[in-house]
This record gives structure tokens, C-alpha cells and sequence, in this order.
């Protein structure tokens, strides 16, 4: 049995370690949050892209449409003249400027019924989008509503924890809790039993003058603590 000092100690150290798992999954919490709201964006935006993609062949369609009615009121103009003009050449002019708009026409027709395609592909990928989003979104706010109750259970719990550290603090002198705040600020676990004469926290070889310390031999374990050579930690013995 680890003598008086050594068990405070420890009580303190699993109460330590217990503060520090809660701290530790706290943390990660906004993380966790960020992440699936991180996927929310990632929904909505697919879906804001197909939508200003929707809208810019709207326009590219309303455009053809616009070059489509000029070159048909050219046309309807040239054939007017035609009806009227009465040489020849005038009149094979005309003839050739109506063939020219009647391709540019045509041209611009196969653009727009590309365009219709397009706007086709567009509002499926859109739609797509929004049954993903639809189809996730209960389920994301499910994640986030639990991880909110997470963080809230864990924080009520830290504060038992902390009042818990506090309490096993207590008993401890002010001395020693100095050397274990020390440790525990840079090396967890700060208290460690030795078996085989290695140290629990290193697993490297304590000095025999440790060991007997430890064992309660030569120096009064209780008034001065031993630590391993090696990490600093301090070591008790274990029957
Ligand atoms: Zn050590």
C-alpha cells in the first residue's frame, strides 16, 4: 500500500486525468460542428452553382432569341425589297443577302436548341442538388443538435470534474502539489509505480537510490518524494 502523501496523490492524478479527457473531448466539439456545417455550405453551394448556372444560359438563350427575331425581320425585309426591285442584279443581291440570313438563322438555332440542352442539364443537376441537401439536412441538423447536447453534457460534467480536483487538492500539501503541478504541466501520468526497478512513465531503469526511496527505505518517502532519474515523474513502489 503506497503510503499516505503517495495516495492523495494518485486520488488527485485520476481525478487530473479525468478533468483532462473531458477538456480534451470538449474541444473537439466546435470542430466536430464546423465540419458538418462545413458540409451544409457544400450542399447549398452546389446548389447556388447550378442555379447561377440555370440563370446565365437563361440569358445566353434570351439573347439568341433576340439575334433570331433581327435576323428574321432582315429576312422579311429583304424578301419585301425583293418583291419589289426590278433588275436583275438587285435582285440576285437580295437573293444572296436572303441565303446569308437564312444560314445566320439556322446557325443560330442549332446555338439555342445546344442552349435548351444545356438548360436541361442544368435544372437536373440543380434539382439533384436540392433532394441531396432535402435528403441531408435532417440528418445533419441531427448531428448538430447532438453534438450541441454533447457539449453541454460534457461541460456540466467538467465543471463536476473540476470541483472533484479541487476537493482531492485539498489534503495535499502546498510543497507537493507544487512539484505535481510542475510534472503534470508537462508529463501525464505524474505519479507512477516502479516495477522491476523501471520507472511506469519512462519504462527506463530507475537508480537503486530511487528504488529504495520508493520502497520507503533510507529517506522518508512522506516528506520528500521520490522521482525517476530519467522523466522527473514521481515513482512509489508496488508490492
Ligand atoms: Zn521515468
Amino acid at each position: 500500500m503506497p503510503n499516505p502523501v503517495i495516495q492523495a496523490l494518485l486520488i488527485l492524478q485520476d481525478r487530473d486525468l479525468k478533468r483532462l479527457g473531458l477538456e480534451a473531448h470538449l474541444k473537439q466539439v466546435p470542430g466536430d460542428v464546423a465540419r458538418v456545417e462545413q458540409k451544409i455550405a457544400t450542399e447549398k453551394a452546389a446548389i447556388e452553382t447550378a442555379r447561377v448556372e440555370m440563370r446565365d444560359l437563361e440569358l445566353k438563350k434570351k439573347s439568341l432569341e433576340s439575334d433570331i427575331a433581327v435576323a428574321s425581320e432582315k429576312l422579311g425585309r429583304y424578301r419585301t425589297q425583293q418583291l419589289s426591285v426590278r433588275k436583275n442584279d438587285e435582285y440576285q443581291a437580295l437573293g444572296h443577302e436572303i441565303a446569308t440570313t437564312q444560314a445566320q438563322i439556322s446557325e443560330l438555332e442549332g446555338k439555342e436548341l445546344e442552349i435548351m440542352y444545356a438548360i436541361d442539364e442544368a435544372k437536373k443537376k440543380f434539382v439533384a442538388a436540392e433532394a441531396e441537401l432535402k435528403a441531408n439536412i435532417s440528418g445533419h441538423e441531427a448531428r448538430i443538435k447532438a453534438l450541441r447536447e454533447r457539449e453541454a453534457s460534457l461541460t456540466a460534467e467538467l465543471a463536476t470534474a473540476r470541483a472533484d480536483v479541487a476537493t482531492a487538492r485539498t489534503p495535499v500539501e502546498p510543497l507537493k502539489l507544487r512539484v505535481y503541478d510542475r510534472i503534470a504541466a508537462r508529463n501525464m501520468p505524474v505519479v507512477v509505480a516502479i516495477h522491476a526497478a523501471k520507472c511506469g512513465g519512462c519504462h527506463l531503469k530507475v537508480s537503486s537510490d530511487v528504488d529504495s526511496a520508493a520502497r520507503g527505505k533510507g529517506v522518508d518517502a512522506a516528506a520528500q518524494l521520490p522521482t525517476c532519474d530519467q522523466c522527473g515523474r514521481i515513482v512509489y513502489w508496488e508490492a
